[in-house]
């Protein structure tokens, strides 16, 4: 029987404002009882403080003890979670509204930013974020996903050159920004198999490129069409035969109807394996990637 893998991720652990340990928790308990287990992405050191995160926030260790003992799968998420540290983010991203501050700094700066985003200058970087997780949490850190999802020929380097053994940093469905900026009609993006391959080729470490966030901050009034836009891109992986791969916010899913869009979605898939007769397995993406493509 064909074989679909579904990816659940999470972004934004124990960022400053965007993620608190009670949401990050109940997060864990839904995710458990729809029986999907999801990567989290976890940012090393609060900006704010520049205090390790278990410094800084010590709650977050036993709960994500708990959660990786429970077969969830913990990765790293940046450095400090600054939207230049290790690329430039795309401009859907710069485009939202509370990105206004970045988009100009990005304007003014691309060609220092370019030039610093080197193999060199990223590999301690790289290095203090993977150190910081793996001694207060006590087990490895394998994967990596960038913040605002920026990236640098220099960062897909230097993760190679650390032995990452995945990241997912790249998208393959932009309309959903479109869609958060107001723009409804934009016809969502095709997702084709040679995408996702192209994609993969940026990095010697293998890329699980993510399709979009469907539950940010989601109004019912938005609900429809981005459940819409959800069901077409698992439908389009799946006739792709690549794994679907999305991810929600800790915060921002919790607030509007994020977390039924997640349970609706989770029902789609099941239901469309059954009907269709294939195998749908829901993974962590450290062992999406482990498997034979
Ligand atoms: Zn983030």
């Amino acid at each position: 029987m064909e074989k679909m893998f579904f990816g659940m991720s999470v972004d934004d652990v124990a960022l400053r404002h965007w993620s608190t340990v009670e949401n990050f928790r109940r997060l864990v308990k839904f995710l458990s009882e729809e029986k999907a287990p999801a990567a989290f992405f976890v940012v090393p050191v609060d900006e704010e403080t520049d205090k390790p995160f278990n410094e800084a926030f010590p709650e977050y260790v036993p709960a994500i003890r708990e959660a990786h003992a429970k077969g969830f799968c913990f990765a790293q998420h940046g450095l400090r979670h600054n939207r230049f540290e290790f690329g430039i983010p795309p401009d859907m991203i710069l485009d939202l509204p509370h990105e206004a501050e970045n988009k100009r700094y990005a304007a003014e700066n691309r060609a220092k930013l370019a030039a610093e985003h080197t193999p060199a200058n990223l590999v301690p970087r790289l290095r203090q974020g993977r150190e910081i997780l793996e001694k207060a949490l006590g087990f490895a850190i394998e994967g990596f996903r960038a913040p605002a999802l920026q990236e640098s020929p220099g960062m897909f380097e230097a993760l190679a050159l650390e032995d990452y053994k995945f990241d997912s940093s790249a998208c393959l469905q932009e309309t959903g920004w479109d869609y958060l900026l107001g723009r409804a009609e934009v016809p969502p993006r095709e997702i084709t198999r040679e995408r996702w391959l192209a994609l993969r080729k940026k990095s010697a470490v293998p890329i699980l490129p993510l399709t979009c966030d469907y539950t940010w901050y989601l109004s019912e009034e938005n609900f429809n069409r981005m459940f819409e836009l959800a069901k077409h891109d698992y439908l389009a992986c799946r006739e792709a035969s690549v794994p679907f791969v999305t991810v929600c916010h800790v915060d921002p899913v919790w607030n509007g109807c994020g977390i039924r869009l997640l349970s609706s979605l989770f029902a789609f898939a099941r239901r469309d394996a059954l009907e269709k007769g294939y195998e749908l397995v829901f993974e962590t993406l450290d062992k999406i990637v482990r498997q034979k493509e």
